[in-house]
């Protein structure tokens, strides 16, 4: 397994990074188990501080720490800002709510004087992916820092400068070293970290394969785990929208970070009366991103993460054509250097057609017609993921009484699918996974939730 950073725009290797021996990891273990140990006798509220300096540290350090996102994975700068914006809102909101969230629940019971409260359970592994490499970390450190759980991490191997760079900001605040450590380890290194007795949570937000791999070692173990996978979420466009205004978000929600978000919308659902005019307004707006220096303002279009990736991307666009897919825009890789692919919008999927069930990772949106809103549901469900979805219509009560029917684990009306609030929970349903992070439930994953009855 090799950490190397290699800019998605120059394809130059910029750095790259020593593994870990399995000596190193035990060492990071003993660490992490005697913190917890110890912090087992701090209250929540001794670590506020620490959580509220983090977040103060990155928006001091936000040039330095976006710029190392660009070179790790191609994110447009402005946002990669945005990104650690939002993950130092999330530290903050912890911070200030975190032992809220934990402090004790009175029970009504004629048992005598009995609550639940909410104790640490030991150390949580994390594995994450390079798509948003410190919001997906700040999803799992924040919480836990507060419940007093020891943070372990294995990044994504093509973003290390953003693993390391987290880590330090961490430290930096005034954190024991051991609440977060960053490792570089190899899958088969995962494995036997999940089985040490120490580690009692296991946190995973990547592909679905990677999901079925590590719930399975977490189920072996008896360990608890939150699956954050893949998703192929709807963008609903119902028959009384304003066109325009929905193409330009509709682009946005399919385009931003190159497509590749687990909740972009990748499925456009469009009523069919208004179907070949929003059609029309679609290619428009996806004619507007160009493709660039992710360091340019004016660059709208990111490269992909890796020329892996991009050639993953082409060959489902073909296999997708091959099976009889119309290519009713862009498609195919553009003569540039770096890893671009261009914006894509594909109709005339069958259900026979692999594409149908598949979730693609980049800059490419299937189209269907729907005859009505029931007929929208049904497309919508038809899926093999549940994570997001969104729905645009002029009558938010339309709106709303579809959204209770899509199955999802989180929908949006008249916006695309967000990850920009810290306090609104996240996750998903199906092979989009379980669990949820974020929000008041998200710091609820990984405790014990311990019943004292006192008769
Ligand atoms: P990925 O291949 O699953 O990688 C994610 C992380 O898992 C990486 O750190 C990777 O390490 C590690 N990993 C993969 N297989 C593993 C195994 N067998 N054992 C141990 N670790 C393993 O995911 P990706 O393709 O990079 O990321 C995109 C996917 O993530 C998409 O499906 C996207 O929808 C999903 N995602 C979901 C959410 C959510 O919140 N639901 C958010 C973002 C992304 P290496 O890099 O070393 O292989």
């Amino acid at each position: 397994m090799a950490y190397v950073t290699t800019y998605p725009y120059t394809n130059e290797v910029l750095r790259k990074y020593d593994p870990m021996s399995d000596e190193d990891v035990d060492k990071a273990i003993d660490k992490a188990g005697q913190l917890y140990q110890s912090w087992k006798n701090n209250a929540v509220a001794s670590r506020k501080p620490i959580l509220e300096r983090v977040s103060q540290l990155m928006l001091k350090n936000q040039d330095k720490l976006a710029t190392t996102i660009v070179h790790d994975m191609g994110k447009l700068y402005p946002e990669a800002i945005a990104e650690v914006q939002l993950s130092a809102a999330i530290a903050k909101y912890y911070a200030d709510n975190g032992e809220r969230f934990l402090a004790p629940t009175p029970l009504l019971t004629s048992a005598g004087n009995s609550w639940v409260e909410n104790d640490p359970v030991g150390i949580v592994m994390g594995v994450e992916p390079w798509n948003f490499p410190y919001y997906q970390l700040m999803r799992v450190f924040a919480p836990n820092f507060m419940v007093g759980n020891p943070v372990m991490i294995k990044h994504a191997s093509n973003c290390p400068g953003c693993a390391l760079a987290f880590q330090s900001i961490i430290r930096e605040a005034g954190a024991p070293e051991a609440a977060y450590q960053n490792l570089f380890v190899s899958h088969d290194q995962i494995a036997k970290i999940i089985a040490d007795k120490r580690v009692q949570g296991v946190a995973l937000t990547g592909s679905e394969k990677a999901g079925t791999h590590i719930a399975a070692e977490a189920g072996q173990n008896l360990k608890k785990s939150t699956m954050e996978l893949g998703g192929n979420d709807v963008m609903v466009v119902l028959d009384d929208v304003d066109i325009k205004k929905a193409a330009k978000l509709a682009a946005y929600a399919r385009l931003w970070n190159a497509g590749q978000v687990c909740v972009s919308a990748k499925r456009y659902i469009v009523e069919q009366s208004i179907a070949p005019a929003f059609m029309k307004a679609l290619k428009a707006e996806f004619a507007k991103y160009k493709p660039g220096d992710p360091m340019d303002k004016n660059t709208t279009l990111a490269p992909l993460s890796s020329k892996g990736a991009q050639e993953k991307l082409d060959q489902q666009v073909k296999d997708a054509v091959k099976n009889g897919a119309k290519l009713e825009y862009g498609g195919g890789i553009p003569d540039l250097k770096g890893d671009f692919y261009n914006p894509t919008i594909l109709s005339n999927i069958s259900q026979k057609n692999p594409a149908y069930y598949q979730e693609f990772f980049g800059p490419v949106a299937q189209f269907y017609v729907a005859k009505n809103d029931d007929d929208a549901i049904r497309i919508a469900n038809d899926s093999n993921y549940g994570l997001g979805g969104s729905i645009l219509t002029g009558d938010h009560k339309r709106g709303a009484k579809m959204a209770s029917k899509i199955d999802t684990g989180m929908i949006f009306i008249n916006g695309m699918t967000q990850v920009a609030y810290p306090e609104l929970p996240f996750g998903g349903i199906k092979r989009s996974g379980y669990g949820r992070e974020l929000g008041p439930n998200g710091i609820k994953s990984f405790v014990n939730q311990k019943l004292v009855s006192i008769t």
